[in-house]
């Protein structure tokens, strides 16, 4: 063995969805693709209109094409949350500007 040195097995760290401010929490494996079920890193769970600390209501899930693996096509599924502000009642989504930018910069290569 050259290097001994090895890490645990992390799809995250191997696919790079990290890139995009996401942690890859499972996977799907098809003779002719990949899915990655993601979740979005940063939590954004306070209030945007007033401050006060959302709570989890629900989530919605987006499909998005990532780069390919070998010769798989690899489709990300992103769970996004939803949130309801605790004190005035506002609704929001998890920021996912990572995402968009993420995406914007691989369509200008
Ligand atoms: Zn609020």
């Amino acid at each position: 063995m050259r290097d001994a040195t090895f890490c645990p097995a992390d799809l995250t760290t191997f696919c790079r969805p990290d890139d995009l401010g996401l942690k890859t929490v499972g996977q799907q494996l098809r003779p002719d693709h990949a899915v990655l079920l993601c979740r979005v890193l940063d939590p954004d769970g306070w209030c945007h209109a007033c401050g006060c600390l959302g709570v989890p209501r629900d989530g919605v899930l987006r499909r998005l094409a990532h780069v390919p693996l070998g010769r798989r096509a690899t489709i990300l599924h992103v769970r996004i949350r939803r949130y309801g502000c605790s004190g005035c009642g506002q609704v929001w989504r998890q920021d996912t500007g990572r995402l968009r930018r993420g995406r914007n910069s691989r369509r200008r290569r």
